[in-house]
């Protein structure tokens, strides 16, 4: 039996109507760009201070744009045979990414995206919490079950190909329109709040998701290109030479700002602080970050590129742990995190993931120190496997969960927790300002602690030996409104690139080295980049290349050079 439009009893009719496709489509297009964009445009609003006549019409002119952009957007993308999958889909991007936004303060570019990608259980648990339900239940349940169950009438095919381009046609010559129109004022919000250009939902993330394929698929395609061919060992003093021993430790999240050696008005570093008056010890007070996120400083840190070049390049390089490696040296990577990068793939490496200890892996994961007690014996276990490399010595990197956030009271056991009360959320503007800064705090201490301990435990080794100590990037805590990390580069506040550096030497090292100690005092506080890491450790592990660029050394100077 069939049934016509006409058969329908009044009292259902707009229940059961059918939507005409494209109805549907602008019913989306409109929630997304209003709604769905909730963050651009509070920020909008919050620009326009003056609400003159003109500021309206740039406001409403920039509606404009975004709903006849979005328009472009669905008519293309929005066909019957995924219809129902791409609006869940799209309406699930808006909803988390306002959520991200609104909640921490971030963008969403194509470096966001990469640490996106390349997150782990433990991280996306961190972030989980009953407001970011809220947002997905009214974001994407809700209209995602109207958007699902919504009847749509089938046009035959190409009337309805040939009307959804046609509607593509119209909004984008709308766009194109308006764009000309209000071009002055646009251009100039847009060079003014660079920030702006990746909030726009879904765009943003369609942008950077592109880019980040593009940009793996150039770096696939290339074979390993070896860096430092010509690496080689080459001590100052040959005579009585012991093989010395590099820890290099890759902090996590730690801003220069909170670090007590830094002039921070808390001692989070007491233990380190007594290391430096007793004259061992030297923090670098003007070091800054390569990137504002792991994904982009941790293999920049090791890289002979530096950011600029590292911004553009797609080449995949070998990195400073290869040419340790190829001049001689033991390499042994510890991870506390969520991996190397990449950076350890070929060199002996272990993480802690899979440790049980009572004591250090309380839920699953572990604190920083557990690195320390797997230490020895994996130490042990590479030199037994070496056929080479003993007179050259061995470079240990340990990379720290150090204050990874926003959880990060889960960074320190609960008897090293000296500020209190700690922010026990990770809605972190759910906490009063002082408890964030507290929990930050207490895992500043907690690797004022870890490294102490490294310098205690290298003291009792039968060798010379150094540690090197570095955070990836910093941390935003609510100054202006932002929280956590990763804002593009070149707006990215200080507290977000200005990382603490220490460093520390043995005695049997330096005169190894033939350490010069004045020159090491001037040094401090240069201004000094990640860039500057990978030509230094080749100093303190006396290899020689010509990769190495002197200027970029920061120990050029300070040590003696082999004949
Ligand atoms: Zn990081």
């Amino acid at each position: 039996m069939t049934q016509t439009p006409s058969v329908i009893a009044p009292a259902d009719a707009w229940v059961r109507r059918p939507w005409h496709p494209l109805s549907l489509l602008l019913v989306l297009a409109l929630w997304l760009s209003t709604l769905g964009n909730l963050p651009l445009w509070r920020a909008m609003w919050d620009l326009t201070d003056t609400h003159s006549l003109r500021t309206w019409l740039g406001l409403v002119g920039f509606a404009l744009i975004v709903l006849s952009a979005t328009t472009v957007l669905l008519s293309l993308l929005v066909w019957p045979i995924w219809r129902k999958p791409v609006g869940v889909a799209l309406l699930m991007v808006a909803a988390a990414n306002s959520y991200f936004m609104i909640a921490y303060g971030v963008v969403i570019d194509p470096t966001m995206m990469a640490n996106t990608v390349q997150t782990d259980v433990r991280e996306v648990r961190d972030l989980l919490s009953w407001s970011m339900l809220v947002v997905l239940a009214l974001g994407v349940v809700l209209p995602g079950w109207w958007w699902w169950r919504q009847p749509v009438q089938k046009l035959p095919a190409r009337r309805l190909v040939g009307r959804q381009l046609g509607l593509a046609a119209l909004a984008a010559l709308v766009l194109l329109v308006v764009v000309w129109a209000s071009f002055q004022d646009l251009a100039s919000t847009m060079r003014n709040h660079k920030s702006m250009r990746y909030m726009l939902n879904p765009f943003n993330t369609i942008y950077a998701s592109a880019r980040l394929v593009v940009g793996q698929a150039a770096q696939a395609r290339q074979p390993l290109q070896p860096i430092g061919q010509d690496a080689v060992f080459a001590p100052a003093t040959v005579a009585g030479h012991k093989p010395p021993l590099i820890v290099l430790v890759v902090g996590e999240t730690a801003r220069a700002a909170n670090f007590g050696l830094a002039g921070y008005a808390r001692d989070t570093t007491p233990q380190l602080r007594q290391l430096q008056s007793s004259g061992e010890l030297a923090y670098f007070s003007n070091v800054s970050s390569c990137g504002t996120n792991t994904q982009v400083s941790v293999p920049c840190m090791f890289s002979h590129l530096g950011r600029e070049a590292n911004a553009k390049n797609d080449i995949p390089y070998e990195n400073l742990l290869d040419v340790l490696q190829r001049a001689g040296m033991q390499v042994l990577w510890v991870d506390n995190q969520s991996g190397c990068k990449g950076l350890c793939d070929r060199v002996p490496n272990t993480n802690t993931l899979a440790l049980k200890d009572p004591v250090l892996c309380p839920d699953g994961e572990c604190f920083d120190e557990i690195m320390l007690r797997v230490l020895p014996e994996r130490l042990a276990q590479l030199e037994k496997a070496a056929t080479r490399g003993k007179a050259a010595g061995t470079v240990v990197v340990l990379h720290q969960m150090g204050n990874h956030g926003p959880a990060y009271y889960k960074r320190t056991p609960a008897d090293m927790k000296v500020y209190q009360p700690e922010c026990r959320s990770t809605v972190l503007q759910d906490c009063p300002a002082q408890e964030i800064v507290n929990a930050y705090d207490n895992a500043v201490r907690y690797t004022d602690h870890l490294l102490a301990q490294t310098v205690r435990w290298l003291k009792s080794q039968p060798r010379p030996t150094a540690m090197l100590y570095v955070s990836d990037h910093g941390e935003s805590l609510g100054e202006k409104g932002l929280y956590l990390h990763g804002m593009p580069y070149m707006m990215a506040p200080k507290e977000q690139t200005h990382v603490p550096m220490v460093m520390w030497l043995s005695k049997p090292l330096q005169s190894q080295l033939k350490w010069d100690a004045h020159c090491w005092k001037k040094q401090v506080s240069a201004p000094i980049s990640h860039d500057h890491l990978f030509h230094s450790v080749l100093t303190l592990a006396q290899v020689k290349t010509r990769l190495q660029q002197p200027e970029l050394d920061v120990y050029a100077g300070c040590v003696a050079r082999s004949p």
